[in-house]
């Protein structure tokens, strides 16, 4: 199966994603993480994305967009994959449909975690990470309104947009995921 999670920053994609990817047997790809684990090792993607990352600011698409075509054309990528943190504008959703007809696949969804923003504020700050200081977090929350929200627009009228009430417990979410997914493969 081949799955977009988006939600805002906080709205448990990862948490989600990850399960989600345990249990269908599929490998979780985040560019959040892809970019932060570069920054750490110091490695020229991790050079070019730290100035972006850092401020909460998104990495440009050129940058994004081949990170994401490696990343796909790799063999684990065969069966499915999730993509947590990509597409995160309406410009990276189009440019993921064209890679995906070079690569001859198909989304099947794209998984909308849907939170508040009073939720999406408090879970950003329970965790404590490097960019999670409160005035970066806003940032990415309003960027999260003009950037991604927009993505919905895109996928609802090709019927790939599956909305997930993201205001509940972990194990409840993850459930009605696996349900609905379940009930659209019938
Ligand atoms: P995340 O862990 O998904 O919240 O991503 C952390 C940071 O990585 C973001 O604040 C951006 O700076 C960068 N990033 C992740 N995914 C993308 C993307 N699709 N486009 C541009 N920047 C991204």
């Amino acid at each position: 199966m081949r799955l977009v999670i988006l939600g805002g920053p906080g709205a448990g994609k990862g948490t989600q994603g990850r399960m989600l990817c345990e249990n269908l047997g599929i490998p979780w790809i985040a560019t959040g993480e892809i970019f932060r684990a570069a920054i750490e090792s110091d490695t020229e993607l991790g050079r070019q994305a730290a100035p972006y990352v850092e401020k909460g600011d998104l990495v440009p698409d050129p940058i994004t967009i081949e990170l994401i075509r490696h990343r796909l054309t790799q063999p684990d990528t065969e069966n499915g994959w999730l993509l947590d943190g990509y597409p995160r504008t309406a410009f990276q959703a189009e440019e993921l449909d064209f890679l995906l007809g070079d690569l001859g696949q198909e989304l099947n969804w794209a998984i909308w975690l849907d939170a508040p923003v009073p939720v999406l504020m408090q879970r950003s700050l329970d965790r404590s990470r490097d960019d999670d200081a409160p005035e970066i977090i806003r940032r990415r929350i309003d960027l999260f309104h003009q950037r991604t929200i927009p993505i919905t627009g895109y996928y609802k009228p090709r019927n790939k947009l599956l909305r997930i009430d993201g205001d509940r417990p972990s194990e409840v979410i993850q459930q009605d995921l696996l349900d609905k997914l379940a009930a659209t493969q019938a």
